[in-house]
């Protein structure tokens, strides 16, 4: 059987699109992935909207008058959806660092936060890796309470069966596995926050588990471990797959990076530049996802 990998396009594809907007997403159907990455937060009326960042991100989000956030904030859990809406996340704020990181991102002026289901409305055959951006750190966002709203609005859209949800917060992904087995879930690590994995993971720490982070994740019943890229090993990669799990890390923008985790045998790949992904899956004689044109309204 010829082995497949899940190609996906973070918050779209951020290298090349503004992130976690419409036309990102269209932009990464078009190239063609597997699976749209996304990150998802709540907003006061209870909206699923899909945004990385708890409060508005000043690099690249300006008043519906055209001008910079000062600083970050307001928070997008003290907002209601229509308010919300107003402002245009459309283009890397000029000068900053964050726009540096992404010297061939697009703008396109007038791109609004969407809602979960708008997105999820987009495609009927892509699959949606939904990332829940609750945080033991703040205070505002259930974790259960997200979780159960990204499904719903996943069920709302016929979209369950295609989903993936995923978080560093364990809480929410665990209160599916209890209350919805049928979501696929993947349990997203970095090193980083390790140390605090007590607070991350609600209870369990690598140390229960010998210092493994892959035995941590079948422990909750896995079936995905999404790392971050970086602190994969070979080694890692088989123990994982010998306990059963799938590989996905994230986020993998370099093509030689690309081409390493492939050949330690990586079942997907989380990227910015899907558009990069493709040659290097191409090469390795691996399939490519088919490109989805499509349009807003289509
Ligand atoms: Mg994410």
């Amino acid at each position: 059987m010829q082995r497949t990998i899940d190609l996906q396009g973070h918050r779209g594809a951020r290298g090349l699109f503004p992130e976690n907007t419409l036309t990102g997403f269209i932009g990464a159907l078009a190239i063609g992935v597997d699976t749209l990455e996304l990150d998802v937060t709540l907003t006061a009326d209870g909206v699923v909207v899909v945004s990385h960042d708890p409060l508005l991100n000043p690099d690249h989000t300006r008043t519906a008058q055209g001008a910079w956030l000062a600083q970050p904030g307001p928070s997008i859990r003290s907002m209601r959806w229509q308010e919300l809406a107003a402002y245009d996340v459309g283009r890397l704020r000029p000068g900053s660092d964050y726009a540096a990181q992404f010297p061939d991102q697009a703008a396109h002026d007038g791109a609004r936060i969407p809602r979960l289901v708008d997105v999820l409305r987009l495609d009927s055959s892509v699959a949606f890796n939904i990332e829940l951006k609750s945080s033991p750190r703040m205070d505002g966002v259930d974790a259960a309470a997200l979780a159960e709203a990204a499904v719903a609005a996943a069920d709302a859209c016929g979209a369950t069966p295609r989903i993936i949800v995923q978080s560093f917060d364990w809480r929410g992904p665990r209160r599916l596995r209890q209350t919805r087995p049928d979501i696929r879930l993947a349990w997203l690590t970095r090193g980083e926050i390790l140390a605090e994995a007590r607070s991350w993971w609600d209870g369990p720490h690598p140390g229960d588990f010998g210092g493994s982070v892959p035995r941590a994740v079948a422990a909750e019943g896995g079936p995905l471990w999404t790392p971050l890229y970086s602190e994969l090993t070979a080694n890692g990669i088989a123990e994982a797959h010998a306990l059963g799990l799938a590989v996905v890390p994230w986020t993998v923008n370099q093509p030689s990076d690309m081409r390493r985790l492939l050949l330690w045998g990586v079942d997907g790949l989380i990227t910015d530049r899907p558009d990069l992904a493709r040659p290097v899956l191409s090469d390795l004689g691996l399939p490519l996802p088919p490109r989805r044109p499509t349009r807003l309204g289509a």
